[in-house]
C-alpha cells in the first residue's frame, strides 16, 4: 500500500511538474532571495554586466511571472518581466547550471476609439465599457488640469484614441491616449499627446501637464541613456537600460528633480542605495547608486525641487561613481532626458506648427466618431402633444 501511495505521488508530480505555473512577484522578494530559493549560485547575479544587474533591480512586487519546474522540482526555467518590454529569462541548461537573458516580451498593439455618451460618470461609464480601469484613470489624469468632470451632463461625449497592448488575451500595460475629446455641457475640450515629450497639448498647443524636471546632478558625461529595448548586433542579444547614467565624481551632490515626497530611501539590489521621489501626475523619480544620503531625509519627508537628497557613489554595482537617475509614469519606466529638455509650456515655431496641424487631424477624427453614432442612433419617435392636444383655454 505504501508503495502505491508513493507510485501515486510521483505519477502526481511528474504529471503536474511539467506545466507552466503564473506567479505573483511576493513582497520583499528581490532577485537574489529568488536565486537562494531555487538554490541556483548568487554567482549568476554577481557575473552579470551592470546594465542587467540594474535590471533586476527593477523586479516589483505583484508582477504576473511565469515559471517551470524540472521533474526534480528544480527549476528548468523563469521568465520575469522588468517592463513593459523586457523580461528576465533564466534556464538550466543541460550540464544543470543556469544561464541569464534578457529576451524581448512579445504583445499585439490595438488602436481603438472610444466613443461613449455619459450616463453616470466618464471613469464609471468607460470601465462599464471597455472593463479597462488604467484608461479611465490615465482619462481622468490627463484632463484633470483643463476640465471640471462635475460640470458635465448626461449626454455629454467622451471619446478616446487610444493604444493598448495586449497579451494572452489580456489587457497588458498601460494604455497610451492619442487624442481624447470630453465634452462638458455640449463644450468640447481636448488633449492630445505630443510623442516627442510624451506630455499632454490642448488644441493651441498648450502644455497641460506642468511637470518641470531639473537635472539633479552636475555631470562630467552622460555614460549611458535610456534605451527600451535594444538588439545588440555583436553580442547577439537583448539590451535595456531604464534609465539615464550621470558619470560624476564620488560625492557629488544629487538634488531632487521635481516637488515631491520620499517613498523609499534604502539598499535596492543593484542599484545600491536609492531614493524614490513621488511626484505630481504619477511621476517618480529613481536616484540610485548614491554613496551616502543626506540626513535627516526618511520616508515621508517632503523635498522641494532642487534639494540636496544625497551624494553620487558607486554601490549597487562595480563600474565608476555616477547617478542612476530613474523616471516612471503610472510605474513605467520613460525617458527622463526627454522630460529634462522640454522647459517650456507652449510649443513654438515649426515644432508647433507641425503639432498644431496633427491635432487638428486628430480632432477632426474624434469629432466625426460622434457623429458617427449619433447617426447610428434609432430614431426616438414621439408623440407630438401640440397637434392633438387642444388647448381648452383657446376654445
Ligand atoms: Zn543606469
Amino acid at each position: 500500500m505504501k508503495k502505491l501511495v508513493l507510485i501515486l505521488t510521483f505519477l502526481i508530480s511528474f504529471c503536474f511538474s511539467q506545466e507552466v505555473q503564473e506567479l505573483t512577484w511576493p513582497k520583499g522578494d528581490t532577485f537574489l532571495t529568488f536565486l537562494d530559493s531555487h538554490k541556483i549560485s548568487q554567482s549568476l547575479y554577481f557575473n552579470l554586466e551592470k546594465e542587467d544587474k540594474e535590471l533586476c533591480s527593477e523586479i516589483t512586487a505583484g508582477i504576473t511571472y511565469h515559471l517551470l519546474l524540472d521533474t526534480d522540482n528544480t527549476l528548468k526555467q523563469v521568465l520575469i518581466p522588468v517592463s513593459e518590454d523586457i523580461q528576465l529569462h533564466i534556464f538550466k541548461k543541460d550540464d544543470g547550471t543556469y544561464t541569464f537573458q534578457t529576451l524581448p516580451i512579445k504583445y499585439d498593439e490595438i488602436e481603438e476609439t472610444l466613443v461613449l455618451e455619459i450616463n453616470h460618470s466618464p471613469y464609471l461609464d468607460i470601465i462599464e465599457k471597455t472593463n479597462n480601469k488604467d484608461l479611465a484613470n490615465e482619462l481622468i489624469r490627463a484632463f484633470s488640469a483643463s476640465v471640471d468632470f462635475r460640470g458635465m451632463q448626461k449626454g455629454d461625449h467622451v471619446v478616446i484614441k487610444y493604444k493598448q497592448k495586449v497579451r494572452l488575451g489580456k489587457y497588458f500595460g498601460q494604455p497610451e491616449i492619442i487624442g481624447a475629446l470630453v465634452e462638458v455641457n455640449r463644450k468640447k475640450n481636448y488633449i492630445f499627446r505630443n510623442l516627442n515629450d510624451d506630455k499632454y497639448y490642448d488644441e493651441t498647443g498648450k502644455s497641460l501637464t506642468n511637470f518641470f524636471f531639473k537635472t539633479p546632478v552636475r555631470y562630467k558625461r552622460i555614460s549611458s541613456k535610456f534605451t527600451k529595448k535594444r538588439y545588440h548586433p555583436v553580442l547577439k542579444r537583448y539590451r535595456a537600460h531604464l534609465g539615464v547614467d550621470y558619470a560624476a565624481a564620488r560625492g557629488t551632490k544629487i538634488y531632487a528633480a521635481a516637488d515631491g515626497k520620499i517613498i523609499f530611501r534604502g539598499r535596492k539590489g543593484g542599484y545600491g542605495n536609492v531614493i524614490i521621489i513621488q511626484h505630481k501626475n504619477s511621476l517618480r523619480t529613481l536616484y540610485a547608486h548614491q554613496s551616502k544620503f543626506r540626513g535627516g531625509l526618511k520616508v515621508g519627508s517632503r523635498v522641494k525641487k532642487g534639494q540636496l537628497i544625497g551624494y553620487v557613489g558607486n554601490t549597487g554595482l562595480s563600474s565608476g561613481p555616477h547617478l542612476h537617475l530613474g523616471l516612471y509614469k503610472n510605474g513605467k519606466a520613460i525617458d527622463p532626458l526627454k522630460i529634462i529638455k522640454v522647459t517650456k509650456s507652449k510649443l513654438q515655431g515649426s515644432e508647433k506648427t507641425k503639432f498644431l496641424a496633427y491635432t487638428k487631424k486628430v480632432s477632426n477624427e474624434l469629432v466625426s466618431s460622434i457623429e458617427k453614432i449619433d447617426l447610428l442612433k434609432p430614431v426616438k419617435l414621439e408623440r407630438t402633444a401640440s397637434a392633438t392636444q387642444i388647448n381648452p383655454r383657446k376654445i
